[in-house]
């Protein structure tokens, strides 16, 4: 079991990942590929203290090293579900599942907004794992909303196991299965009755269906952890980073304005300090 996970690798996820390992903690950060991060999209930084003139790429190359000559541990994956068992939580990425003693989520901003009848559906027929509820629509006709890379690989994944799989997506998708049906669509809506999904509308055209997985980039922190408390759309913390979950941290982006490196990487500090104190006071009481 790691002392801490850190859902990020950004520069919040990373400093947290310093500090914590600075203070003699086992850290696991689980984040999307760098080259995907908003950072590595920045030509040039020109305010960061110290480092003017860096490109975000070259930013987030120097901070991810440092995190790893710190000793952190990078999973490269996107985390789709997270389990809440009291004094650990459990982490899914794909099949793969990891277990930690605090949870420090610094996944920055959600993009994607949600699509209309989302929302009220979710675990009535939405998913965002494709291996946590596939077995669910095994045999059962399901669209796969692929806005993520691995995207197709999921859905291969439910048609491997007896899902009948539409993809739909707004761009041609690359590695899908030549067997599974595409749609090219942008515009689409979630349609349900009696609670439970019926059909995903692309474009205006009925797809029938009764499990819809919608696997984007990021996944909101609320779709991974319902109970946390948000205020404006952002993760509502204390001065030290604690959410309302106990074990929980958040830092970076996804706390709220201004959206910048230097107060993702203090906040990252701060939740890594807070959580190693949580840690050390319950081994020592
Ligand atoms: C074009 C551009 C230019 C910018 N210029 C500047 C600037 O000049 N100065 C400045 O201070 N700031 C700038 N910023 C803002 C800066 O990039 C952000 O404030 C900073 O990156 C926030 O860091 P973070 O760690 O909170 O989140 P992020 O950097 O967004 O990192 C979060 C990471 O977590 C990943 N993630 C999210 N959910 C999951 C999940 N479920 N599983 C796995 N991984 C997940 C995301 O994919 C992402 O890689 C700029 C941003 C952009 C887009």
């Amino acid at each position: 079991m790691y002392d801490m996970i850190i859902i990020g690798g950004g520069p919040a996820g990373l400093s947290a990942a310093v500090a914590a390992q600075g203070r003699g903690k086992q850290v696991l950060v689980i984040s999307n590929p760098a080259e995907g991060n908003p950072l590595s999209k920045a030509p040039v930084i020109h305010n960061y203290l110290g480092l003017p003139g860096r490109s975000g790429r070259q930013m987030m190359e120097e901070f991810t090293k440092h995190a790893l000559d710190m000793g952190a541990e990078l999973r490269t994956g996107r985390v789709l579900t997270a389990m809440n068992m009291g004094d650990s939580f459990f982490l899914t990425v794909g099949s793969d599942v990891y277990e930690g003693k605090k949870l420090i989520f610094a996944g920055g901003i959600s993009r994607g907004t949600k699509y209309p009848g989302e929302e009220g559906l979710v675990g009535h027929g939405v998913s965002y794992c494709a291996t946590c509820d596939g077995m669910l629509y095994r045999k059962r006709p399901v669209v796969v909303i692929g806005r993520a890379k691995d995207a197709p690989l999921e859905a291969n994944y439910l048609a491997q196991i007896g899902c009948q799989v539409t993809y739909v997506s707004p761009a041609a998708p690359v590695g899908l299965d030549a067997a599974i049906p595409s749609v090219k669509a942008g515009r689409l809506e979630i349609a349900g009755e009696g609670g439970s999904v019926t059909a995903v509308v692309a474009d205006g055209a009925k797809i029938p269906c009764e499990g819809v997985f919608i696997l984007r980039e990021t996944v909101a922190p609320n779709d991974l952890l319902p109970e946390l408390e948000l205020e404006d759309g952002y993760i509502k913390v204390n001065r030290s980073m604690e959410t309302n979950i106990p074990g929980v941290y958040a830092a970076g982006d996804c706390t709220g304005k201004p959206l910048q490196i230097s107060k993702a990487v203090g906040e990252g500090l701060i939740a890594a300090q807070a959580a190693a104190e949580a840690i050390e006071a319950a081994n020592n009481g």
